[in-house]
């Protein structure tokens, strides 16, 4: 991994306010807004050992009424756009989560019921500190850790390939949904009681790695240490090894050092731990951690550049050349070659999805060339691959605005019967079939969404500049190159979202 702390720390000894602007320019010290654990009854909320229970328990049990909706009723197999749990999911539940951490960091980790669930068993308790964990408490091995979060894309990427092939997200038959829900409540728990703390969430979660992602860009940096001063003279370290008040950090981070809000699950741990009162909960001006996130990651920029590749998949698949009544598109010809049943083709899905990260790796190698003073590739790729994250972001949210405009009436409305029982015809409900915008309305919103996602690049792209490449001549040459992929990339988005007109 990059390490451009390192690579670009400026020379000692420097007069103590060249040091503080240096520090704050990695720790993104001067960055912070106001720390909201000064209100007192946030303070005291933030303090209670049962606040993440009691926020993710409505969720689990969601989920689990979901879950079961997929099973119980009459005719489950031909009722997906009208069972609450295909409609919960995929009409709100996505894009919630996606909306969510472009602005909330991971408020969705903090009451999610996939890794609450888990962690509870692990500690046997579901909010009171225990000294032992149940399972084996196993160290995730450190040569599967130097990957990151790319086993979570491999994850994400398998899990969407099922979910198209079966069109759970259609949404298709609810069974499959359920069946999403179980494959991740199982592998969450059968991960939680092998390996120690959120091992899961940290490095296997499908989710992490997008959440980790497209969480960059949000105002809420997470829990951090007040004054690292302080951390560098306690010895105790509570908030990583525990005490009475709590667990040692369950998601593997150090207040002490942190400078991005990727990696903080918001458990509050570490604000019940630490024994200095020395952790803070912040807010910070948006694309803070885009543009200053400590270190780059070269996990989070391969990771950006595959899911960059599964978005577009996903708005390719609306267009004739890839699919049509005749059996010309690319996915029918395909599957008419291969023999592959139905789509998506496994050869055009996993084809069309890398084929965005290689021609993005290779354009960083050739502009790297050309420009030698740009400097080392894998630099110029963190850097370009970040600046790219509040557009990739933006799509992904763009991407789930069909169906929540067209559809999210349905979700209370299908509460009538949530178990598919025939209590009701869910088409003579008023309002089921209600749009709250037209298809133009829906168009114009994504459109609106990738402009602001392209502007929030080029201003993601400036600031790197200036901190990644300070006083050297490349700056202008990174400048320059990344400002010509976030403008392609934004006017071609926007040009598929005209396109599709709407499309779900
Ligand atoms: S990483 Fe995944 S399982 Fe863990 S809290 Fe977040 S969404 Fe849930
Ligand atoms: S326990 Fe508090 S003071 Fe000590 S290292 Fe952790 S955050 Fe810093
Ligand atoms: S212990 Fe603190 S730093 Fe660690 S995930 Fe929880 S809130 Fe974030």
């Amino acid at each position: 991994m990059g390490d451009l702390k390192r690579d670009a720390w400026p020379q000692l000894p420097l007069p103590l306010e060249e040091l503080r602007r240096a520090e704050n320019r990695y720790f993104g010290g001067e960055t912070r807004l106001y720390d909201l654990t000064r209100i007192g009854w946030v303070r005291r909320l933030l303090k209670r050992r049962w606040l993440q229970f009691v926020v993710t328990l409505p969720n689990l049990a969601i989920f689990f009424l979901a879950l079961a909706g997929g099973f119980i009723g009459a005719d489950g197999a031909n009722r997906g756009p009208d069972q609450f749990g295909s409609a919960i999911t995929w009409y709100l539940w996505f894009a919630a989560v996606a909306a969510s951490m472009l602005f909330l960091g991971r408020l969705w980790c903090l009451i999610c019921p996939f890794g609450g669930l888990g962690e509870w068993i692990q500690r046997r308790t579901p909010w009171k500190k225990k000294p032992k964990a149940l399972g084996l408490d196993l160290n995730w091995p450190r040569r599967l850790a130097n990957f990151g979060v790319l086993p979570s894309v491999a994850g994400f990427f398998l899990l969407t390939l099922w979910e198209e092939y079966q069109g759970v997200a259609g949404p298709g038959d609810p069974r499959y949904t359920s069946y999403l829900v179980i494959m991740i409540f199982a592998s969450a728990i059968l991960v939680y009681l092998i390996f120690d703390r959120r091992t899961y969430c940290h490095y296997l979660c499908p989710l992490t790695a997008l959440i980790g992602v497209f969480t960059t860009p949000s105002v809420l940096s997470g829990f951090r240490a007040r004054n690292r001063d302080v951390c560098l003279e306690c010895e105790g370290k509570d908030c990583i090894r525990g005490n009475a008040n709590g667990y040692g950090c369950p998601w593997l981070v150090y207040p002490g050092s942190n400078a991005t809000n990727q990696g903080c699950g918001l458990c509050t741990e570490c604000f019940k731990t630490c024994p200095n009162d020395n952790v803070g909960l912040y807010l910070q001006p948006p694309l803070t951690n885009v543009h200053s996130p400590g270190r780059r990651r070269m996990d989070l920029a391969i990771a950006l550049a595959v899911l960059w590749g599964m978005v577009w998949y996903e708005q390719w698949n609306a267009f004739p050349w890839f699919s049509n009544p005749q059996g010309t598109g690319l996915d029918d010809v395909l599957n008419r070659i291969t023999g592959w049943p139905h789509y998506p083709n496994l050869l055009d899905f996993v084809g069309l999805t890398f084929v965005v990260p290689l021609f993005f790796y290779l354009y960083v190698r050739v502009t790297t060339r050309l420009f030698p003073a740009v400097g080392d590739w894998r630099k110029a790729f963190m850097a370009q691959a970040y600046a790219l994250i509040p557009l990739v972001g933006s799509d992904y949210l763009a991407r789930q605005l069909p169906k929540f405009w067209d559809h999210i009436v349905r979700v209370p409305l299908s509460l009538t019967d949530p178990f598919g029982w025939n209590w009701r015809s869910f088409q003579r409900i008023p309002l089921w079939n209600f749009h709250i915008l037209s298809n133009a309305g829906v168009v114009e919103s994504q459109v609106v969404l990738t402009i602001l996602g392209t502007g929030a690049s080029l201003y993601a792209a400036w600031r790197i500049r200036d901190r990644d490449y300070p006083r050297e001549r490349g700056a202008g040459a990174f400048l320059a190159s990344a400002c010509l992929v976030i403008l392609l990339a934004g006017v071609y988005t926007a040009w598929m979202y005209i396109q599709m007109a709407g499309a779900e």
